[in-house]
């Protein structure tokens, strides 16, 4: 398993399977067919999901933990500036060094230029969902600078020129088969008798590692919080890659998204025991750096922060929207969601899958952005990625309000209604009367001749042929629901539309 927190940076160069502005549904159909990504999938979500159930259920306290969590969050959100402020003032004052970028090329420029300050052509990475979001490596290669990823899973990725389907297990669409594979093809004097075992495969990774870590002079990072009290610094993982990258280069630079803020240390305990629990599965990650600016003769002695935008004031801006800011990256809600689990991360085609990348994507990059504007229909609205966020994002409810937004920026650009368009029309006009809906009820019956003898409706035409795509629908039933509740009660017949006496509805 990978390190958690961070964020990677992840590789977007060439992989074969993605189409960056595809639509969800067109990619989705594709990646659905690829059986063997299915099977790893669910095999791994289904792990995931189980250890987490398994450790949540040892805190009594955990619904408590979270509304700590979202309380906190809430509170960070509501005076971002002055904890900015706050944050910026104590880190300058321990030796770091800020640099604000608006957005991802303000930042690619910055990362670069600090880079090439140093003399050095070749950096170490710490797993980072933020470098990821900005393309880091791909501009640092076309400024030609060479980035490695450290962490496990994101080194399998990058060596395979893929791009990483889970913001925790970047790899997590591919098995030890394919891993074992990619390692013989992509490394450097690895043993040509490597097998698909655990431990032989992270050995031959560890190898071809080490001699990274032991001459690389800067490291780049992301982080998982930053505490405005100390101007601290925080990177959770499971490997400890992240640590060696933070401590021995002698240029460290960190790139963290604003809303990564923590007010207080008292603050991080509550984050502490949601973080591993909800991603991993793990009562405590197995590595947790800290850093305050430098420190002399220990660890870097050039660090720098650049606090990145990036669209994050955008979704600070929209009231409904802003609590995806919350996240914290556990990835919790990926692993129990019904769609993530058969469609895999690619078929978003975005630096964030799964449920939170479905708002946090349309809301930090506009939902009239192609790749963006189907992202808000990814879901069923089951809600078990709420359930299972342990900052209680309201996930469901945001993706509601953004396929409005969605809606609401079409409306009036259309000279022609499509099928949707009529159909909608048509449902309004007949469910907002209940004379109109209880004579159309009556004609229901009728619809049962086509379903034939076999009572199946097996093709509907236009726009609601996606039903019957892949399943039949029964045939109709015999009376509508009004007209067997009146029967039932022997309430005669008063006309269709009779609303039911008080003491009668359910
Ligand atoms: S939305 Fe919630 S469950 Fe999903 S990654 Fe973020 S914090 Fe975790």
């Amino acid at each position: 398993m990978s390190t958690f927190l961070g964020m990677p940076a992840l590789p977007v160069y060439g992989s074969g399977n993605l189409h960056a502005s595809e639509s969800f549904p067109k990619s989705a159909h594709r990646e659905l067919g690829n059986a063997q990504l299915r099977s790893n999938l669910g095999h791994a979500t289904r792990t995931i999901r189980d250890k987490r159930t398994q450790v949540v259920s040892e805190l009594p306290d955990w619904e408590q933990l979270r509304d700590a969590g979202s309380a906190i969050k809430e509170s960070v959100m509501a005076r971002l500036p002055e904890l900015l402020e706050q944050f910026e003032q104590n880190f300058t004052a321990r030796g770091g060094v800020i640099h604000w970028a608006r957005d991802a090329g303000e930042a690619n420029r910055i990362v670069a230029g600090l880079i090439r300050d140093t003399g050095e052509t070749e950096v170490v990475k710490v797993k980072s969902m933020a470098t990821q979001e900005i393309g880091l490596n791909e501009y640092l290669e076309e400024q030609g600078i060479a980035a490695f990823e450290t962490d496990l899973a994101e080194l399998i990725v990058q060596l395979d020129h893929d791009k990483p389907s889970h913001i925790l297990v970047p790899a997590i669409h591919k098995n030890r088969t394919q891993v074992r594979d990619i390692f013989l093809r992509e490394m450097e004097n690895v043993d040509p008798d490597l097998t698909n075992e655990p431990s032989k495969l992270a050995a031959a990774a560890r190898t071809h590692l080490r001699r990274k870590f032991l001459t690389a002079k800067v490291a780049v990072s992301g982080a998982n919080f930053a505490l405005a009290d100390s101007g601290t610094l925080a990177v959770v993982e499971s490997e400890g890659n992240g640590r060696m990258c933070l401590t021995l280069p002698e240029t460290l630079i960190t790139v963290m998204g604003i809303e990564k803020l923590l007010p207080t240390w008292q603050d991080l305990e509550v984050f502490m025991q949601l973080l591993p629990r909800s991603s991993t599965g793990e009562r405590m990650n197995p590595y947790t750096s800290l850093w305050t600016g430098v420190t002399e003769g220990d660890g870097p002695q050039n660090v720098h922060l650049v606090l990145l935008d990036n669209g994050r004031s955008a979704a600070l801006a929209d009231e409904m929207g802003r609590s995806a800011l919350h996240c914290i990256r556990c990835s919790a809600c990926m692993n129990v969601c019904p769609v993530y689990e058969r469609t895999g991360g690619h078929a978003y085609g975005s630096t964030y899958p799964g449920p939170i990348g479905a708002i946090l994507s349309p809301l930090m990059t506009g939902i009239q952005a192609e790749e963006n504007d189907s992202l808000p229909y990814a879901s069923s609205l089951c809600g078990a990625c709420y359930d299972a966020c342990p900052v209680k994002i309201n996930i469901p409810d945001i993706l509601v309000h953004l396929r409005s937004v969605d809606v609401d920026s079409k409306r009036g650009t259309k000279k022609v209604p499509n099928q949707m368009d009529v159909g909608m029309k048509a449902a309004s006009w007949a469910l907002s009367s209940g004379k109109r809906l209880g004579l159309i009820e009556k004609g229901l019956p009728l619809s049962r001749l086509a379903a034939g003898p076999n009572k199946k409706i097996t093709k509907l035409p236009g726009i609601a042929a996606g039903w019957t795509q892949s399943r039949d629908i029964p045939a109709p039933p015999t009376q509508s629901f009004r007209a067997w509740w009146n029967k039932e009660h022997h309430t005669p017949d008063a006309g269709v539309g009779t609303p039911l006496k008080k003491e009668e509805q359910p």
